[in-house]
């Protein structure tokens, strides 16, 4: 059977890493499944909530997919399926399954409080369900719409296998009828992403595990509408190496990555493997993260999100990386040689610029003492006759000089680069050229 996922943000804000990396999963579960009986990744946007819900964070969740590779099948919005929520709710209407609510946020809040108080959970009373039609059409006498409640089963045990926490149970009389609309009509996002998930065809739900009580009102609501719910996996949440899902994490972006330099692809490797038995390698290529992705390895404590380790995966991909993957983004100029020669001295990839700059010029020297000026004269005639021909070069400068070690090689990096590290001198010569070269050390040679 095919396999068909979703990611549902609501555009209330840019996706943060928590939400990427359940885009990635539920990207990951659907590629694998292509492989197999076949896969479909959808994006829905969750925008019932108009006045939260705006266009250009619409627009930023579909950017940062695709900046991440992760690109859907197919898209769907909630606010063009108003029509579909309308029917639905009308059947659960006339089945007794919703019913109409008149407290304010303000009677109830203090409902909770007495429960609380007297040390009962603050589960709602069904008050509204117990109110006759007079007292119904009282309260509408009064001007005040109702906001509607899903009545769960109470009769009905709630139990899911749940891919990552395995078998799961629930009392519904320990939980509340969840409101599924607000008294302007407008929909929560409880029974919408059930008729979308029915209507959708989604066979598995992976979302993180703040959701699981919501599972558990949806599984009843999936029966209420005959459906059969889909396959649910929770996942725990992602935290911050402090051990808690802090602040800035949440507000950690596809924006804040790109511009410390990380690529998507150390992101994204990353997060496939985080919270897994799996380790977490700086996997370039997504297929091998499809190949392997398997919710079997998740564990049931929480992820976490540790800056460094992106770090070093960031640059162990950015040293992979071929030159035609990032051609686009280096300096004016630098070829392929360039590339390979300076790429394994960076840590990000804009780390390239200042190291180009090196093999273009001008470089900053140092003062150096008579005797080595003596040797960097030598070295620019031994290299008008080598020319850039950097173990050529240092063989003819050992042989003249009779130096070697450090006191062979630094003057010559300090006078060609102006640093005392840096590039592999073998393959940085030939891209400074023997004209640059002979220059600097003449200039050098002073
Ligand atoms: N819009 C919901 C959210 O962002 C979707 C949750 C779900 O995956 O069902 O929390």
């Amino acid at each position: 059977m095919m396999t068909v996922t979703r990611f549902a943000p609501s555009p209330t804000g840019r996706l943060h890493v928590g939400n990427i990396r359940t885009a990635l999963h539920n990207w990951l579960l659907a590629q694998k499944a292509k492989e197999q009986a076949g896969g479909r990744f959808l994006l829905r946007i969750d925008d019932t909530d108009v006045e939260r819900s705006r266009e250009e964070y619409v627009e930023a969740i579909r950017a940062d997919l695709a900046w991440l590779g992760i690109h859907p099948d197919g898209e769907e919005r909630q606010s063009a399926r108003l029509e579909h929520y309308e029917a639905a709710f009308a059947k659960l209407q006339e089945e007794g399954r919703v019913y109409p609510c008149y407290e304010t946020a303000q009677e109830l809040d203090l409902k909770r409080k007495i429960q609380l108080g007297r040390g009962l959970p603050p589960i709602y009373d069904r008050a509204a369900l117990a109110m006759s039609d007079a007292e119904r059409a009282a309260k509408e006498a009064e001007g005040i719409a109702p906001h509607w409640r899903f009545k769960l089963d109470h009769d009905e045990p709630i139990m899911w296998e749940d891919g990552i926490r395995g078998q799961q149970k629930f009392d519904a009389a320990q939980l509340s009828d969840p409101v599924i609309r607000r008294a302007d009509g407008s929909w929560l996002y409880m029974l919408p992403s059930v008729i979308d998930d029915v209507e959708m065809g989604v066979t598995d739900v992976l979302r993180g595990e703040d959701h699981v009580s919501n599972t558990a009102v949806q599984i009843q609501m999936f029966t209420a509408l005959n459906a059969a719910h889909p396959r649910f996996a929770h996942e725990a949440l992602l935290v911050g190496s402090e051990g808690k899902l802090s602040k800035r994490l949440g507000s950690l972006g596809c924006d804040a990555f790109r511009e410390r330099g990380i690529e998507p692809q150390a992101l994204v490797a990353l997060l496939a493997r985080l919270g897994t038995s799996q380790p977490v390698e700086p996997i370039a290529d997504a297929s091998l993260l499809v190949e392997t992705f398997d919710l079997g390895t998740f564990g049931r404590a929480p992820a976490r999100f540790d800056d460094e380790e992106l770090a070093r995966v960031n640059t162990a991909i950015v040293h992979g990386l071929a030159f035609d993957q990032v051609a686009d983004r280096l300096p004016a100029g630098m070829d392929e040689e360039g590339w390979l020669a300076i790429r394994p001295n960076i840590e990000v990839l804009g780390d390239v610029a200042d190291w180009w700059s090196i093999v273009t010029g001008p470089v900053d020297q140092p003062a150096f003492a008579d005797e080595d000026r003596d040797y960097l004269r030598t070295a620019a005639q031994a290299l008008s006759e080598t020319g850039a021909d950097w173990k050529a070069l240092t063989a003819r400068l050992k042989e003249r000089t009779g130096r070697k070690g450090k006191s062979l090689f630094l003057p010559l990096r300090q006078a060609l680069t102006g640093m005392d590290h840096g590039p592999d001198m073998a393959s940085l010569l030939p891209l400074i050229g023997a004209d640059a070269a002979g220059t600097r050390l003449a200039r050098a040679a002073g």
